[in-house]
């Protein structure tokens, strides 16, 4: 059988981590915990050492501790790896014109037709990695090869780190089937105790199922696994670039301090970031505010999430968590809000989003879709929330504000 089309998957090994080392030397061979070491903070990544103890992405910062007390706790420079991302990108888009980032360390590449320019499946996987390497001064990826999005994304994880995987098109079924259903996009903590329950302990034992009884025990999320199990997956290579930031800036018609209108206008840039993040296809992981005080100084402070998001109410409390760290008192003339850290929605595998997530916050997030849906037909600003009557004139209309997306 030949390649319909030719995918490839690459993903950075333990990104955040690895950068740290590659910077710092002596870091290097040690188990390094990317996060805040605060009682309320969460891990964003570990390194391969760390891995070792169990201390994984998005745990507790305080269980990294228990489970790791040796872990060397690295504060997050997001600007770093911005900048080692952008050069990663590069690199990718000199494979094919059609590079689709998933997050800052990862993206589907394009391959099919370039046999010509970079030879059998595995050499261009091999290239991909070299490339990496090359332009980060040693950093490592992971790339998978295969002709389905899905396959792809799940070869690139089997080897980690540092290798190349390729499944041709014909074992893929194959290759799937003894892979436990966690494995499967979208089976989180809830559907896999579920799949498990009803006997179903693999992809190949979903793959096998009788489809009308699996729909009974599953709803409608069985013909999205019964596909992927079957290695079907049509959804094409889209270029595209994730997003650095999206913001949201208010100027206002007067110097405000106290602590209530501050959270009435960081409520309207959620609302409205996370309208556009929505409307994109994207999610955020990080949360900044930015305060401008009438001497036209800004302070800013920034928190990165446990896992990302496009829900306004988890932005805005984010961002009043962050209300606490300003020290400046105001008055302030200008209010922002930006998510950053932005990631295609099209990554459920990451950081464990699923169907089950997207579930716990269900009510709010079906409100938040109904606004925009009233919003595009209607236009903006037709639909407020009760608390905002009244306040739509504390917005300058004379000075800049900014909704603003850096691409
Ligand atoms: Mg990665």
């Amino acid at each position: 059988m030949s390649w319909p089309r030719i995918i490839a998957h690459a993903d950075m090994d333990a990104f955040y981590a690895s950068a740290e080392q590659l910077d710092d030397p002596s870091l290097r061979g040690k188990p390094v915990i990317v996060g805040p070491r605060s009682r309320r903070g969460v891990v964003l990544t570990a390194s391969y050492e760390a891995r070792k103890f169990g201390v994984k992405s998005a745990m507790p910062a305080v269980q990294a501790a228990q489970l790791c007390p040796q872990g060397i706790f690295v504060p997050p420079r997001f600007e770093r790896y911005q900048e080692l991302s952008a050069c990663i990108m590069q690199a990718f888009g000199d494979f094919s014109p059609v590079v689709e980032a998933l997050s800052l360390d990862e993206a589907f590449i394009e391959m099919t037709g370039a046999s010509g320019l970079f030879g059998s499946p595995q050499n261009m996987g091999q290239q991909i990695r070299q490339a990496v390497y090359e332009v980060t001064g040693g950093l490592t990826a992971s790339v998978g090869v295969a002709s389905t999005k899905y396959v792809a994304k799940v070869a690139s994880d089997f080897n980690k780190p540092n290798a190349v995987t390729v499944v041709p098109p014909e074992d893929a079924i194959a290759w799937l089937d003894p892979m436990p259903v966690r494995r499967l996009w979208g089976a989180g903590p809830k559907t896999v105790p579920r799949l498990e329950r009803i006997g179903l302990y693999t992809i190949g034992d979903v793959r096998r199922a009788d489809s009308q009884w699996l729909r009974k025990h599953l709803g409608s999320a069985s013909e999205h696994f019964q596909r992927l199990a079957n290695a079907q997956d049509r959804r094409g290579v889209s270029h595209r670039r994730v997003a650095r930031s999206m913001g949201s800036d208010r100027t206002l018609t007067q110097d405000i301090n106290n602590a209530e209108d501050i959270r009435y206008h960081l409520r309207r840039s959620a609302d409205r970031i996370g309208e556009r993040l929505r409307r994109k296809g994207y999610r955020a992981r990080g949360v900044r505010v930015k305060l401008k005080n009438h001497a036209f100084k800004s302070f800013s402070r920034q928190v990165l999430l446990a896992r990302p998001t496009d829900h306004a109410q988890e932005l805005f409390d984010a961002g009043v968590t962050l209300l606490d760290q300003f020290e400046n008192n105001g008055p302030y003339r200008l209010v922002g809000m930006a998510a950053y850290d932005i990631q295609s929605a099209n990554a459920p595998e990451q950081y464990g989003l699923n169907f089950d997530q997207r579930n716990t916050t269900e009510k709010s997030q079906a409100l938040e879709k109904t606004v925009d849906a009233i919003s595009e037909k209607f236009g903006n600003g037709l639909v407020t929330r009760a608390g905002n009557i009244g306040k739509s004139k504390t917005v300058s209309d004379f000075t800049p504000n900014l909704d603003f997306i850096e691409e």
